[in-house]
Order: structure tokens, then C-alpha cells, then sequence
């Protein structure tokens, strides 16, 4: 850590494994410290829904436990972290020792409250070094990790891919509306722009939209066991303020899929086979799984809003995955799903007119997924995590999960080649 001088000089000290950048003595930081913080935290990023737990705490606890040490761990998955404030479904959750209880909740965007830290997660980044000397000029309190597969080559250029997470604790908790969708929409949209402006214009750095939802998933800080190449900084200062809010929804703004897509202008394409944009194909795939596909897990893990939840009769009712393309939208009915039975296919279904109109069958609207679904961040695209072994009912099969490679028809990369090689003659 050669740059440490330069940035803090004599106020570089040590709280655990964070290097930390300014005077936490300070009283102002000390202020800062004590002040209310909200996460809901998981086991896994798989966990189930609701059983989230809701973690008010002070912003001190919050790094003292979770958020000043860097761990040595083999898997990527593990401890995961919204830093939001939800709604509770009234269940609780006690500690083995009694005492303790938790509060459980759902991820879903629906049920998001508050959001408490400004979270960027940056994938494919500019060097440490750079961002770092950004963040200490900026002033404000940040706290700057690297993930577990930062340090890793990149497949095609073999260059050193650099991925850390730069979190702002907010200086006011921003406040959602789930009780009123349109509301709910608009300011999940703008707080996606908000992100979107701010990591350009003060951080200089472009960020993925699929990590600007309002129930954005971050995993604490771990790196793999012999990787030196970890970084874990704290810089002091005033907490981030997001400045003013655009008090009414002046119009809402469409959520736009994590490929950049305005979600309100696509219209699904009519393929005369429902094959994703990764060459995987979901006729083959649904003919040889899906009489063993669990598709109500699938949906909670993607974090998909439901309605009613039948877990009986394995069936619930589900925001429909084409539901911007409806006349009303928001319906968390609309929408019918069941798991496979081992005898009978899973369905999904949806009863909307412009559903029913455009004949969206279970397979295109898996596929409009692509656009809009909240995948692990360990998966890659949509049939990656759809191959997953945990939406399977090994019972039935008595396979574990489907081999993904014997479904992908095409490499999209060859594909995209072919077609500008095409444009060209
Ligand atoms: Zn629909």
C-alpha cells in the first residue's frame, strides 16, 4: 500500500483489516459513528423470501462487525447485505440463545422502505490506486472494498480485472413509497439515475444499471484465501447527501432491463423459438426439466415480486414478467405460476389481455426475465442461474440439474460477429 502516505499521512490508522483515511477521533466522525444504520442481511444471496433480517444498528456496529473486515474465504457466496430499510412480514426470527430476535422481511423491490447507503459496484474498474485518491478528494465518508474475484484475468484480453464496491452511509435515509406503486416506481427510477450521475460525475466511473436496483445485494468484503491482492479502505469525512427530490412524481420513468434496454419500448420478440440471448434454448430445456422445475424458488431467488403464495398446493400469484406492457400495471395477481409435479410441467401464466393477445407463453415470458431479473452475483445471464441445482426436485428427476452447455444452440459472440461481418459485404 505505497500510496497510504500520500493520501492520509499521519492520520492513517488501522480499525481491524480497513486501512483507514482521516481522523475517526475526530468528534464530527464520532457523531457520525453513532448514528442509526439499516441493512437487511442474509446467509447467502440465495436466501429464502422472507427471511431476511432487518438490522438496525449504529453505523459504528456496522463496520465494527460486518464492514472493517476483509475475510478469507473460499466461496464467493456467503454473508450478503441490502442497505435499505423494509417492510416486516411480522415474522421473527430468535437467536439460539433466546434473548435476541430479529425482525424477517422480504428483498423484493416492492417491499423496500428506505435505502440507507448509496452502494457502486464496480465490475470492471479504473485501478484502486486512482479511484482512491477520487474518493479522498471527495471528502465524504466512504468506506472501498475489493470483491472475491477482483485481481482475476480477464478471459479474452488476460488483463487484471479490477472489482470493488464504494459505499456512502447516507446522511438521511432516502425514502421510498411501496405503499404507492406509481410513487414506488418513479422514486426507484430516480434513484437508479441518481447512481447512475453520481458514479459519473464525482466518481468518474460507469456503473452497471442491474446494480442500481433499490434491493441491490452486496456480499461483506472476503477474498480468496491466498489472494494478497485485497484491498479494504475507509475514508472519513461528512456523510453523502443526495440533495433535493423531485417531491411528486412528475412522470414515471420505465425501469430499464440490466442490458440498458428501456424496459417500456420492448416488445418480445416473436421467435419462432424461444431462445435466450446467450444461444440457450428453452424448448429443449423445459421438454427435458420441466416437470421437476421449482418455479415459485426461481422467482423468490431472483427477488421477484408475488402475491398470494400457496405453499401447499405449490402455486402463487406473481408480478407477470411482461407486466410494463399491460394497460395497468403493478398487478401482483396477474400472473399464475406452479412448480413442476414430475408428471406435469411448471407452469407460468398470465391472464392480462396483452399477454394473452401477444400469445406469451411460459417460455417468453421466462425469457423477458432476461431484461428485468436481479441475478446472483456469481451468474453470468439468465440460463446460467436457471440451470442452478437448487430449482430442481431431485426426487423426481433423480438428477441433480441440467447441463447448461447441451442447450446453448449458438455462441452469441460468433453470432454478433456473423452478423457485423454481414452489414460489412
Ligand atoms: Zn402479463
Amino acid at each position: 500500500m505505497s500510496c497510504l502516505k500520500e493520501l492520509g499521512g499521519e492520520n492513517t490508522t488501522k480499525w481491524n483489516d480497513a486501512e483507514v483515511i482521516g481522523d475517526l477521533n475526530e468528534p464530527a466522525m464520532q457523531a457520525l459513528l453513532d448514528r442509526n444504520a439499516c441493512a437487511l442481511v442474509g446467509k447467502t444471496s440465495k436466501q429464502k423470501r422472507g427471511t431476511w433480517r432487518i438490522w438496525s444498528t449504529s453505523l459504528r456496529e456496522m463496520l465494527e462487525l460486518k464492514l472493517t473486515r476483509h475475510e478469507a474465504r473460499s466461496r464467493k457466496d456467503g454473508d450478503s447485505m441490502v442497505f435499505a430499510n423494509a417492510i416486516s412480514n411480522g415474522e421473527l426470527e430468535f437467536d439460539k440463545n433466546g434473548g435476541l430476535h430479529w425482525q424477517l422481511c422480504a428483498r423484493t423491490r416492492g417491499k423496500i422502505q428506505s435505502i440507507t447507503f448509496a452502494g457502486f459496484d464496480i465490475d470492471d474498474g479504473e485501478p484502486l490506486e486512482l479511484v482512491k485518491k477520487r474518493l479522498k478528494a471527495l471528502g465524504k465518508f466512504s468506506i472501498l472494498y475489493t470483491t472475491h474475484s477482483h485481481g482475476k484475468r480477464h478471459p479474452k484480453t488476460g488483463e487484471v480485472v479490477n472489482k470493488y464496491r464504494i459505499l456512502f452511509p447516507l446522511e438521511a435515509p432516502f425514502e421510498l413509497s411501496p405503499e404507492c406503486p406509481d410513487e414506488h416506481s418513479f422514486l426507484c427510477a430516480f434513484w437508479r439515475d441518481w447512481l447512475i450521475r453520481f458514479a459519473q460525475e464525482e466518481l468518474g466511473l460507469t456503473i452497471d444499471e442491474s446494480g442500481c436496483d433499490v434491493n441491490r445485494l452486496f456480499y461483506t468484503p472476503r477474498h480468496k484465501p491466498k489472494d494478497v491482492s485485497w484491498d479494504l479502505t475507509i475514508f472519513t469525512g461528512p456523510a453523502l447527501s443526495i440533495g433535493n427530490i423531485p417531491e411528486k412524481p412528475m412522470k414515471i420513468v420505465p425501469r430499464r432491463g440490466s442490458r440498458g434496454k428501456d424496459f417500456s419500448k420492448v416488445t418480445l420478440p416473436k421467435r419462432p423459438r424461444p431462445i435466450l440471448s446467450d444461444g440457450f434454448d428453452l424448448i429443449d430445456w423445459r421438454r427435458d426439466w420441466g416437470r421437476q422445475f421449482k418455479v415459485r424458488e426461481f422467482f423468490e431467488c431472483i427477488q421477484w415480486d408475488f402475491g398470494q403464495d400457496d405453499p401447499i398446493r405449490r402455486e402463487a400469484r406473481i408480478l407477470c414478467p411482461n407486466d410494463l406492457a399491460h394497460s395497468s400495471t403493478n398487478d401482483r395477481q396477474g400472473c399464475w405460476i406452479k412448480d413442476g409435479t414430475g408428471g406435469e410441467c411448471f407452469a407460468l401464466h398470465c391472464h392480462h389481455n396483452s399477454c394473452r393477445e401477444a400469445e406469451l407463453g411460459a417460455l417468453e415470458l421466462l425469457a423477458a426475465l432476461e431484461l428485468d431479473a436481479g441475478l446472483p452475483d456469481e451468474c453470468e445471464t439468465l440460463s446460467e442461474f436457471l440451470c442452478d441445482p437448487i430449482f430442481y426436485d431431485a426426487d423426481i428427476g433423480g438428477h441433480p440439474s441440467p447441463e447448461h452447455n447441451r442447450y446453448v444452440r449458438w455462441d452469441p459472440r460468433q453470432e454478433n460477429e456473423a452478423i457485423t461481418a454481414g452489414a460489412v459485404q
